[in-house]
């Protein structure tokens, strides 16, 4: 019997066998399996006792974005095929969580414009940069880097001047990777822009009209396709109308429960098809080819036979089951995740999503940012009369673990953060340190060169019988996750001839999206 296998069990791997089951005839076999006890991977929603409240604490994302792009709408439509319509709450588009962000700089919260109506008051002291950033753009000549790839922090100071990245670009890119903009790759991560400055010279702003129109020229390749998937998305429409009039209306989004009410879900769905196994308590710990399959061995023991196997491991994890890869071989930032609960409502100075943390006002605790929990999505409190943060920290890492911290050090200094960032006097109720190792991908300079060569190498292994999907790969959310197994399954998998190798690594179109 032909037969798929998905190792990993996070949002990556889970939908990835949603898909296949969604797509494969019930005789062909489904197997995932996950190395720890359960599944979810990052996603992970805590229900805690606090102060006589039963409080909600997300330990890895906590809301997803809304809006038309394809990534947004795969999630959105993976909530609706898993009936989790009534689940959703949402934050509104004119709500403060949605208007409100801020950035910490100068010993205080800057409110970042948010529209041309939120510049009547005048640019706050983070934002003043970027007048003078936009004008040095805009009457400077774009001359390109010279080289295939540069860092956020070069591009943007060369562009735009040091102090947009200083105040600004640093601190989204510590909230998004948890990483200093000086490692990350400019042109993987903020790749329309880089390409405006590579493809003219007219500066950055000015040139994004010319990438906007190459990308519609490469896309009408595809105009029969996607014309497809939006059909699709119109009859979805008119079946729960009211539900995607309120996401339509929001600007994010979760469920009551929290976000693993997502991973449950799809975990629920997969356990009730015939032909789906889900495995969990014992790791991959090898994988090779035979007798023109893929055989997985398991920590137990135990091996599986599959015709093809999808990879939604994190890299290392994958490079360790096929004996090392140097390719594989990318770092991953560690964060210390604290949940705090107060006992009151409003106990933040403002109110909004929260606020982060630039390079410029980096201080030694690490603090990234902080999210308001309770004041961008109320209605997971139910009613309760509680405020809850979640403050991220950064962690160093050397070799292959965190340095040593503790859960003790990080609430200590996620409190000392609070108390200094929003002189919240208040004792908690309720504080819960998690340390995330290695939890986020980052995509460094050279990330681009280097899909190249991973692609070979997946290519390379398995005669044509592995493919990968991930955090690692189309992007670290989790629509970016969902996105990328969905398109693997539904655009390039072969999915008539399941015996055949599928020559397939899933990082093809990945690749072509830098090949303007
Ligand atoms: C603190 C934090 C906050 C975040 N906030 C947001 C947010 O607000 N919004 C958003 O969109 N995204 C957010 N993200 C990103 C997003 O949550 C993750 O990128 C995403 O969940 C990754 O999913 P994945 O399935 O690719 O990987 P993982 O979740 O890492 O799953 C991989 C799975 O593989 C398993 N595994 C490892 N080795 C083996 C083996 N040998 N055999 C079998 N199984 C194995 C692991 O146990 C794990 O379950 C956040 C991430 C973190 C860490």
């Amino acid at each position: 019997m032909a037969g798929f296998t998905v190792l990993g069990g996070g949002v990556s791997g889970l939908s990835t066998a949603w898909y296949l089951a969604q797509r494969l005839p019930r005789t062909a076999t489904i197997t995932v399996v996950e190395g720890s006890d359960r599944l979810g991977g990052w996603v992970r929603t805590e229900q805690r006792a606090a102060g006589g409240a039963a409080v909600l604490a997300e330990k890895g994302p906590r809301t997803l974005r809304t809006g038309v792009s394809r990534e947004a709408l795969a999630v959105l439509e993976l909530v609706d095929d898993l009936d989790l319509r009534s689940a959703v709450v949402t934050a509104a588009r004119s709500s403060a969580a949605a208007r409100n962000r801020f950035i910490y700089y100068g010993g205080e919260l800057n409110r970042m414009p948010s529209g041309l109506a939120s510049l009547v008051g005048g640019l706050p002291p983070a934002a003043r940069c970027l007048a003078r950033g936009v004008w040095q753009d805009l009457t400077t000549r774009s001359s390109g880097s010279g080289s295939s790839d540069e860092s956020i922090h070069d591009f943007v100071a060369r562009r735009f001047g040091a102090a947009v990245d200083d105040n600004l670009a640093s601190a989204v890119m510590r909230g998004i990777y948890a990483a200093d903009t000086r490692d990350l790759s400019a042109r993987a991560l903020l790749f329309p822009f880089w390409l405006a400055d590579r493809t003219g010279t007219t500066g950055v702003l000015r040139g994004l009209p010319r990438v906007a129109k190459l990308s519609r020229a490469r896309n009408a390749v595809h105009a029969q396709r996607d014309a497809a998937e939006r059909k699709a998305h119109a009859e979805r429409r008119r079946r729960h109308p009211g539900f995607w009039e309120a996401v339509d209306g929001a600007s994010m989004y979760s469920f009551a429960d929290g976000m693993q009410t997502l991973t449950d879900a799809l975990a629920s769905a997969l356990r009730t098809c015939p032909n789906v196994s889900v495995l969990t308590g014992s790791p991959a710990v090898a994988l090779r080819a035979r007798d023109g399959c893929a055989e997985v061995a398991l920590a137990d023991g135990r091996t599986l036979l599959a015709h093809h196997v999808v990879s939604a491991l994190p890299t290392r994890h994958l490079a360790s089951l096929l004996g090392g890869s140097a390719v594989l071989d990318m770092p991953y930032a560690s964060v210390a995740v604290v949940n705090v609960a107060y006992s009151e409502r409003n106990v933040t100075p403002v109110d909004g999503f929260g606020y982060l943390v630039p390079r410029a006002a980096a201080s030694p605790s690490g603090a990234l940012g902080v999210v308001f929990d309770s004041r961008a999505l109320p209605p997971q409190d139910r009613g309760a009369p509680v405020d809850r943060l979640t403050v991220m920290l950064g962690l160093p890492t050397t070799g292959g673990s965190s340095t040593a911290v503790t859960t003790a050090s990080v609430e200590e200094a996620a409190l000392q953060t609070l108390r200094e960032h929003l002189r919240i006097a208040q004792a908690p109720v309720d504080v819960d340190a998690t340390i995330a190792t290695h939890c986020i991908p980052t995509y460094t300079v050279g990330y681009v060169d280097r899909l190249a060569d991973i692609h070979k190498w997946v290519a390379s292994q398995l005669n044509g019988r592995l493919s990968v999907v991930g955090a690692a790969f189309g992007g670290p959310a989790v629509p970016q996750c969902v996105l990328h197994a969905r398109d693997l399954v539904q655009r390039h998998l072969h999915l008539d001839d399941l015996e055949a190798p599928q020559n397939v690594t899933g990082l093809e179109e990945i690749i072509k999206g830098f090949d303007l």
